[in-house]
């Protein structure tokens, strides 16, 4: 059996099971029924969906107990798996907690039905060794196929999943949450024999499940395999990134065997996940909030750029050798020269956080004249001494941003998830200054708005965002990437999700 994709039909009615079932047939050959969502299941309404379909199905029928819909008693509800087996249903899915007597009663029956003995843990992926256990007490009953399936917690809890898989023919694994959505894209890589994908955002039959439509078209399922070199940006809000479509549509085109997805690496989690990141042979990484400069602890190099900047935001794993370099320098004054010249001009910064510093970098080597502002003056006052440039403090915008010509926001004010706020007040601006906030989730933040309606000339996040994936698309791959349909994948994005 080669590796599937399935979605899972969770509908309240027959009639929009079947409906819902014909739609995901026209995108994945594996569709699973799951049957406990379906008000008042019998026979009768289990054998009509079954003769309705075209592709294979899974029929599982979850208990309340294991957070399914299926009220009824449990002999009501293993003879309904039963009757599947009758009715001709490609897979079975039977829990462990239903019992050996009831697991091997269906296995001896089941005819040319698979039968997939399942293992949920919602709470937390237990360790590596009892998770091995629970496979080894599956495989005693199981002649088919076995499902295991854990709540991430963090990130790293992917890895134990993708440990387990090793040597295995038979197992379905992947974590739960938004923490573990690495485990189900990458489930083909790693030997999973099946990953679940919703027919839609709002269908999801479990938490994390990503949507066919993201799976297909973003992460290019179809085409990841033993060999696909998984690339990521790393940071504690990671899935808000916006970098996934412009890498992934590239790859694509140019044919290669690469995936870009979020890594929501918390921040007590970055030394372990980097253990994970050498250890499975990552390819490169992007880094954001807030790892940029701890990040530089576990890696083998730091380049000459990141270095004068002191801030990595881009890994690439050379033969085993991390290498940290920065490509938000490139990125943010490619933004700037498409709107203007640099030299001389007085330019405030605010925010001392890793981009800044970027930023900070290519304006002193534009030869600019930068004063910075930061919340917490301390960072401004000592990144203000390293850079040789002024500082002043934030209580005093109002001046700094009269003394001048390019006002940029670095900070992560305006940032979705947070609050729609702006570092600046709209009164402060005046006609023709030059605003460049880089936050580009959203596009349009406050800062933005109100500097279109001063009148001045707003550069958005998302220009910086776009250039500065150029570099590392480079180093990672060694082709060049293709500018404009990164930009147009970027905007695509940001079309769909605002
Ligand atoms: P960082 O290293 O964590 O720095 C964050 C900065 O924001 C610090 O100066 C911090 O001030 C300030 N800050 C945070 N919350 C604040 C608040 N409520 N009020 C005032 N200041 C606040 O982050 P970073 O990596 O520089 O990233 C900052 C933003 O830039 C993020 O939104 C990121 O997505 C965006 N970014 C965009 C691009 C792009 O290509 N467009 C590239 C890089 C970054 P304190 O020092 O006082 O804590």
């Amino acid at each position: 059996m080669k590796f599937e994709v399935c979605i899972p039909i969770i509908a309240p009615t027959l009639e929009k099971a079947i409906g819902e079932l014909k739609e995901a047939e026209k995108s994945v050959d594996l569709i699973e029924l799951r049957i406990d969502y379906i008000n008042n299941i019998d026979e009768k309404k289990l054998k009509k969906i079954l003769e309705k379909r075209a592709k294979k199905a899974i029929v599982t029928c979850r208990p309340k107990s294991l957070c399914g819909n299926f009220e009824g008693s449990e002999e009501e509800r293993i003879n309904l798996l039963k009757k599947a087996v009758e009715f001709n249903a490609d897979f079975i899915d039977i829990e462990i907690e239903s019992g050996k007597a009831a697991i091997n009663e269906l296995i001896e029956n089941k005819h040319n039905a698979k039968v997939i003995v399942s293992y949920h843990n919602l709470k937390e992926t237990p360790p590596l060794n009892e998770l091995q256990k629970k496979y080894e007490e599956i495989k005693k009953l199981s002649r088919d196929l076995i499902k295991i399936v854990a709540n991430a917690n963090s990130i790293n809890d992917n890895f134990i999943i993708f440990e387990l898989l090793k040597n295995k023919s038979d197992l379905i694994a992947f974590c739960m949450g938004i923490r573990g959505q690495i485990s189900r894209i990458l489930a083909p890589k790693y030997g999973s024999r099946m990953t679940f994908a919703s027919l839609k955002e709002g269908k999801e039959s479990a938490s994390g499940q990503i949507s066919i439509e993201e799976m297909k078209n973003v992460y290019n399922i179809g085409l990841i395999n033993k060999d696909t070199q998984p690339i990521g940006v790393i940071g504690s809000f990671a899935e808000n990134s916006m970098s996934k479509n412009m890498h992934n549509s590239c790859f694509k085109q140019k044919n290669l065997n690469y995936v870009y997805m979020p890594l929501k690496v918390a921040e007590n989690e970055l030394k372990k996940f980097m253990e994970n990141f050498r250890k499975f042979n990552f390819k490169g990484a992007s880094v954001t909030i807030p790892h940029k400069l701890e990040v530089m602890d576990y890696i083998d190099e730091v380049d000459e750029i990141a270095k004068s900047v002191g801030a990595v935001n881009i890994l690439s794993n050379n033969s085993g050798k991390i290498i940290g370099s920065n490509s938000d320098c490139y990125g943010a004054m490619e933004a700037l020269k498409e709107k203007t010249s640099l030299k001389n001009k007085r330019v405030l910064v605010i925010g001392a956080g890793g981009g800044a510093r970027a930023i900070i970098y290519g304006l002193k080597k534009e030869n600019a004249a930068v004063t910075l502002t930061n919340r917490t003056l301390d960072k401004a006052k000592s990144l203000a001494n390293e850079f040789n440039i002024k500082y002043g403090k934030i209580e005093n915008m109002k001046e700094l941003i009269k003394n001048s010509e390019i006002i940029i926001n670095t900070t992560s004010v305006g940032m979705k998830p947070g609050p729609d706020e702006s570092i600046i007040k709209e009164e402060d601006l005046a006609e023709n200054k030059i605003v460049m906030d880089i936050v580009y989730k959203p596009i349009e933040t406050k800062m933005i708005k109100m500097a279109r309606k001063a009148k001045c000339v707003a550069i958005t996040g998302d220009r910086m965002l776009a250039y500065q994936a150029l570099e590392p698309f480079k180093m990672w791959t060694g082709q060049d990437a293709d500018f404009e349909l990164m930009e147009n994948a970027l905007l695509e994005q940001i079309r769909k999700g605002e």
